[in-house]
């Protein structure tokens, strides 16, 4: 096994809120990656780089063991499947909730309820456990025009402050699960490179310890 230790960070929303978290654990990319198109990165300490792709690639990616340790949000692992992960710490940033949402006002009058989303294992899953008949249709973005244009009767989606619903007409309606960005780990890793993987895991504790701490003040 290789001595370096590859960190997987999912692009996009949650990247903004994990290059802080990783500042404040002492842990910075040599070069500024906004003005780099490269994927792969040098970090200040000598045995961790950083890769950065798809959020919905970062648990293949540690699960299969070419990145050590991925930080993802808690809708994509829902969604892929916990297999070969482990999931030690919740870094508390890019907080939001999975919900189902609907055309504000309407309910489902579909026996089969048609539902539009990109989570279709967590939808399958969630109308499973409410005995209500689904069939779930994958859409890959925009899931707020599915309704709209009579694709679905709902969706299940995202949901922040709500006002992408909002300004389409919808409204969100059961919380399915409440979000948060976690850190997960190859489970051959955590075992094989343990020693080097704890400090990073201390680092982190410590950095999320200390927001928690300046939040209460
Ligand atoms: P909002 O209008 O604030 O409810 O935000 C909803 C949209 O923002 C969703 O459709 C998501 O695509 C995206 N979004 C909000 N929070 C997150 C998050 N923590 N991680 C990823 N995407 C998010």
């Amino acid at each position: 096994m290789s001595k370096q230790l590859i960190l997987a960070l999912s692009k996009g929303r949650i990247l903004n809120e994990t290059l802080p978290l990783l500042a404040d654990a002492g842990i910075t990319p040599v070069e500024d990656l906004g003005k780099s198109r490269k994927l792969l990165f040098d970090t200040n300490l000598p045995d961790v780089k950083l890769v950065i792709i798809r959020a919905t690639d970062v648990p293949t990616y540690v699960q299969l063991g070419a990145a050590d340790l991925g930080v993802a949000g808690k809708d994509v692992l829902l969604e892929h499947g916990a297999e070969g992960l482990y999931e030690p710490l919740d870094l508390e940033i890019a907080r939001c909730k999975l919900m189902t949402a609907g055309m504000t006002g309407q309910l489902p009058a579909r026996a089969r309820r048609r539902v539009a989303t990109k989570f279709v294992n967590v939808a399958r899953r969630y109308y499973a456990e409410q005995g209500i008949q689904a069939e779930v249709i994958k859409l890959y973005g925009a899931m707020e025009l599915a309704p709209i244009m009579n694709l679905a009767d709902e969706i299940v989606d995202i949901v922040d402050t709500g006002n992408t619903l909002r300004a389409n007409g919808m409204e969100p309606r059961e919380l399915i699960a409440h979000i948060s960005t976690r850190l997960v780990v190859n489970k051959a890793s955590m075992t094989m490179k343990h020693d080097r993987i704890k400090p990073i895991l201390a680092r982190l504790e410590s950095a999320i310890k200390q927001r928690q701490t300046q939040l209460a003040e």
